[in-house]
């Protein structure tokens, strides 16, 4: 019998005026989670407290069909409040869960779902693993080798994702799990945190001690003493007593040598996504090839330098999706995740035993019992996955696109913009709201903002901003400028606002 020990922490942050993040901690279910919500107005917190309310009024006795069930609800839940109120549209959240299951006698698992960028990790042997992947167009670059590590965890763009819960009506659900050990420390956390605390000083702190209420604490001061820029959420969940599966599974793992270690530096992907890997395959052989058939310099340092291996071909090649999927002998060299992708789970020495035995594909293993469909069950997911990852990055990124307004001007009128300034990808911004002013109508500390084309979360807010700014128009509303209210006023009568005269470069 599984025991957990667990606690949490969450807060604002330094900069943000609410906290957006929820999060689920339901030790009598066994179910844990971390919701990030994003929205103008009260949206973003709405959206994380339906995803975790759902969690916890569906999951009474979670399996992983259920708990992805539950994830999947609460994207309708969402999806239609957000549908039903003007005050609430646009507005989505991640969520990240993770749940214990039983799949028989004794046969406890930590299932893990997510969908967005929040993060599930596991820290286990001082090692840390991140069980869950972003959803984020920053790591779909990372993974295609156009970002490597340290540019992705700094990248201005990293909180642009490409899926979210309330953003459709139907949401894929990233999940696996692992047998947990006594020892195993699970963390879950929203962005906030890992934004700001590097990976080193998480695995050292989560190497301490052993009250999760403290390290959750000091998890979420330490992202306050970073920068605090969003608000901080943490779930630490310890395995505190595995039933003896410990041992047991020490054992299985000396016998089953290297297949039985875990993930290289959270990499244990879902296993769905098929195109990707086979791209990244294409573009290592390619590149490797002439490197290998080079001959080898006999007179090194005094010859030329060997010619470079040509560039990598671009990775946008996805393979037709009637492909079968790639087949797994042909992987190139990476480690060996001990995550089963499918066509192993048959032969494979991975034993349901050991830490990482299972995988996303386990969802499908009902189908495949039938029979020989294993093939055409996983072509068809890749095919759906490959139209989800095209529809569900479309909706995201319309979605971000037009998720904030800015002010601009349009010719000389001061106008309110939806959308990214500058335009984000092929989405431009479109004028929202006129204001029939311009410029030279508004106190230099608000033109500024037009003319920085400073974002808002609203039009209502942006609205208000310009009309805190107004000189000309309102001059009783002005008590506190430093010019006499008769100046003022003159110069708003003698000038209204409906006539301006002057020409301002944007
Ligand atoms: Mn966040």
């Amino acid at each position: 019998m599984t025991t957990f020990r667990v606690g949490s922490a969450s807060d604002v942050g330094q900069v943000r005026s609410n906290n957006q993040d929820s999060k689920l901690v339901s030790d009598g279910v066994g179910v844990y989670a971390v919701a990030d919500g994003m929205g103008g107005h009260q949206g973003g917190e709405v959206a994380s407290a339906i995803a975790i309310e759902t969690l916890e009024a569906i999951i009474t006795d979670p399996t992983t069909p259920s708990v992805v069930e539950a994830v999947k609800e609460a994207n309708r839940r969402i999806f239609s409040r957000a549908a039903d109120s003007t005050e609430l549209r646009g507005m989505g959240t991640t969520l990240v869960a993770i749940a214990l299951v039983n799949q028989g006698t004794d046969e406890e698992e930590v299932a893990w779902v997510n969908v967005g960028d929040s993060r599930a990790y596991l820290l286990r042997d001082q090692e840390l693993h991140q069980l869950s992947r972003d959803h984020s167009l920053v790591e779909d670059l990372r993974r295609g080798g156009q970002l490597s590590d340290e540019e992705a965890a700094v990248h201005p763009q990293r909180n642009i994702l490409t899926r979210a819960l309330g953003i459709d009506h139907d949401v894929e659900v990233d999940t696996g799990a692992v047998v947990p050990l006594q020892g195993d420390r699970f963390l879950l956390c929203s962005d906030g945190l890992f934004n700001e605390v590097d990976r080193a000083t998480l695995i050292a702190v989560l190497s301490e001690g052993d009250d999760p209420d403290a390290i959750a604490t000091e998890l979420v001061r330490l992202a306050n003493a970073g920068g605090g820029r969003d608000n901080i959420t943490c779930v630490v969940a310890d395995v505190v007593d595995d039933g003896g599966r410990a041992e047991r599974a020490a054992a299985a793992v000396t016998i089953a040598g290297e297949t039985g270690t875990v993930p290289e530096d959270g990499d244990p992907a879902p296993t769905r996504e098929m195109p990707a890997v086979a791209a990244d395959e294409e573009a290592t052989e390619v590149a490797d090839a002439p490197t290998s058939a080079a001959p080898p310099s006999t007179d090194p340092g005094l010859g030329p330098p060997p010619p470079p291996p040509p560039p990598p071909p671009a990775a946008e090649g996805v393979p037709p999706a009637e492909d079968a999927p790639p087949a797994e002998g042909s992987f190139p060299a990476p480690p060996d995740p001990g995550f089963p992708d499918g066509e192993d789970d048959d032969d494979g020495p991975i034993d349901a035993d050991l830490p990482f035995g299972r995988s996303t594909t386990d969802l499908y293993e009902d189908l495949d019992h039938a029979g020989g469909r294993h093939k055409v069950v996983t072509a068809l997911v890749a095919l759906i996955v490959l139209a989800a990852i095209a529809g569900a990055a479309y909706l995201g990124l319309s979605w971000y696109a037009d998720r904030t307004v800015f002010l601009g001007t349009d010719g000389d009128e001061v106008v309110v913009y939806r959308g990214t300034p500058g335009g984000f990808l092929v989405f431009d911004p479109s004028v929202e709201e006129r204001t029939d002013l311009t410029l030279e109508d508004l106190e230099d500390e608000v033109a500024d903002d037009v003319q920085a084309e400073r974002e808002f979360d609203s039009v209502d807010d942006a609205l208000s901003r310009v009309n805190s700014g107004r000189v000309r128009d309102e001059p009783e509303e002005e008590p506190t400028t430093t010019t006499t209210e008769a100046d003022s006023s003159t110069t708003g009568s003698e000038k209204p606002s409906s006539g301006p005269t002057t020409t301002t470069a944007p």
